[in-house]
C-alpha cells in the first residue's frame, strides 16, 4: 500500500515555547502510527533543528522545511538552501504551496528548479497544486492542476517521481473552513493520478501518495481519508491544535 502521510504545516505560527509545547503533546497522546503511515512537520525555519531533537528519529515522525530557495547559494539575503537543510538532515520540504506561488510569486518553472535541488540532496519535496475558485467555477480544475504537475514535475525521470509527495490543495479550501467534499477529493486525486500514469504508467502513478489539503479538521479526516485515492492529508490550521491533529493522524488509512 502507499504511504499514507499526515503532514502538519504551521505556517508562520507559534512561538518556539508554544511550537515545543504543542509537539510534547502530540508526542504524549495516543497514537496509532502504522508500518506504512507517516508523520511530518513542517514547522518554521528556526525551529527545525530544535524540532528535530525532540522527535529524535521517532519510528515514522519526520522533519519538513516549509520552502526552500530555487538556487544552490550565493546572495540571496534572507533565504534557506537546500544544501543548508540536507546539512542538517531535513528529510521533507514542501514546494509549491499555493500562499508562496500567491505572496512570493513562485511560478512552475521556479517549483521546477527546486524540486530537482531537493532530489539531488535526497530531499523529499511535497509538491502542492490546486486551482483558485475562479477556475474551479468555470470547470477547468482538471486542466489547471495538469499544466502545474506538467510543468514542474514532468521532466523527472520514473526513479525520481516515485520520490515525490504529491498534495491536492484547492486554494478556496485553505485556511477558509470550506472542505472539499470527499467526492471532490477523491475525483481529483483519481484525475492525478491517471495524469501521473498517463506520462509514467500506472505502475508508478498508483506508488505515488496523493495528499488533500485544505480545511482537514479532525472530523472530516476519517471521510476524506477513506476515498481510494486520498493518502492522507496537507494540514494547517487544525495541525495547530493537538487534539485535532492527533486525530487527524490516527484517521490515517490502515
Ligand atoms: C495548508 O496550508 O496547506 C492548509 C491546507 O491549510 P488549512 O488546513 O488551514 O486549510
Amino acid at each position: 500500500m502507499r504511504k499514507q502521510i499526515a503532514a502538519a504545516n504551521w505556517k508562520m505560527n507559534k512561538s518556539l515555547s508554544e511550537g515545543k509545547d504543542l509537539l510534547a503533546e502530540i508526542l504524549n497522546s495516543d497514537l496509532s502510527i502504522g508500518q506504512n503511515q507517516e508523520v511530518i512537520f513542517a514547522v518554521p525555519f528556526p525551529y527545525l533543528m530544535e524540532t528535530q531533537s525532540m522527535i529524535g528519529g521517532k519510528s515514522g515522525m519526520f522533519i519538513s522545511a516549509q520552502n526552500c530557495h530555487h538556487k544552490t547559494a550565493g546572495a540571496y539575503t534572507g533565504e534557506v538552501s537546500v544544501d543548508m537543510l540536507s546539512s542538517i538532515g531535513i528529510q521533507y520540504c514542501i514546494i509549491g504551496h499555493s500562499e508562496r506561488r500567491e505572496y512570493f510569486a513562485e511560478t512552475n518553472s521556479m517549483l521546477l528548479e527546486k524540486v530537482n535541488l531537493c532530489l539531488a540532496k535526497n530531499i523529499t519535496p511535497i509538491f502542492c497544486c490546486g486551482e483558485p475558485l475562479q477556475i474551479r467555477e468555470s470547470g477547468t480544475q482538471n486542466e489547471y492542476v495538469a499544466v502545474q504537475l506538467n510543468e514542474s514535475l514532468f521532466q523527472l525521470d520514473a526513479d525520481q517521481i516515485q520520490k515525490i509527495v504529491i498534495a491536492y490543495e484547492p486554494i478556496w479550501a485553505i485556511g477558509t473552513g470550506k472542505t472539499a467534499t470527499a467526492e471532490q477529493a477523491q475525483e481529483m486525486h483519481a484525475h492525478l493520478r491517471n495524469v501521473l500514469s498517463a506520462r509514467y504508467g500506472m505502475e508508478i502513478a498508483s506508488k505515488i501518495s496523493i495528499l488533500y489539503g485544505g480545511s482537514v479538521k479532525g472530523n472530516n479526516a476519517s471521510e476524506l481519508f477513506s476515498q481510494p485515492d486520498v493518502d492522507g492529508g496537507l494540514v494547517g490550521g487544525a495541525s495547530l491544535i493537538a487534539s485535532e491533529f492527533v486525530q487527524i493522524i490516527n484517521a490515517l488509512k490502515k
